[in-house]
């Protein structure tokens, strides 16, 4: 599978489309590798397995193809929120910001996409999952307009000036643009209705 840098410690396995699998995040710190979401194929479990030494992996939310590898890989410890632990069974609830050592930091992502939704956050990168997608509601794409503001303010308060977004291309994206993006479907909002629908 090929691996894409994207900085000296951060690189990725891109999404594919069929079977659906989503990006997988690779950052090296120095003495452990942690891994953003497992993707589904088993392409991304090899490549995952391939890495040596120390891992701990995160799960942005629990949907399959983030997490469909989830039995196929060997890790040392495992976060998720509290919805996907539960769902799993297993793992280490991020339900508030986590702070490591090496720089890492884990925290919650009030999503429209899915409940329980995680970032990751290392230097100048965030990686984010589908936490900013919409989710599907008679077949329209919809936002909970509370949720949206509190994601906003989670993504304004990173230090992290570029924001890595599962399945899009680019993969690799500016803070300022998502942020301007998400701040115009919020402006959308009507007052009657927590349903903001777009596209
Ligand atoms: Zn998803």
């Amino acid at each position: 599978m090929e691996k894409q840098q994207i900085s000296e410690q951060i690189s990725c396995f891109p999404a594919v489309q069929s079977p659906l699998s989503a990006d997988v995040g690779v950052i090296q710190c120095a003495d452990e590798t942690w891994i953003f979401d497992v993707g589904s194929s088993e392409e991304a479990a090899a490549a995952i397995n391939a890495i040596p030494g120390q891992k701990n992996v995160v799960l942005s939310h629990f949907h399959p193809d983030h997490t469909g590898n989830v039995d196929r890989v060997a890790y040392s410890a495992l976060y998720a929120g509290a919805f996907t632990c539960r769902r799993f069974g297993r793992g280490i609830t991020v339900d508030e910001h986590r702070y490591f050592e090496n720089g890492i930091h884990l925290f919650p992502l009030p999503s429209s996409h899915a409940k329980g939704c995680v970032g990751l956050e290392y230097g100048d990168y965030a990686f984010l999952g589908d936490a900013i997608y919409s989710t599907m509601k008679d077949g329209k794409a919809v936002y909970n307009a509370g949720l949206l503001r509190e994601l906003i303010a989670v993504l304004k308060s990173l230090h992290a000036n570029w924001f890595l977004l599962s399945h899009r291309k680019p993969f690799v994206n500016p803070k300022a643009e998502v942020v301007a993006w998400l701040g115009e479907v919020y402006a959308l909002r009507d007052p009657h209705t927590p349903y903001i629908f777009c596209g």
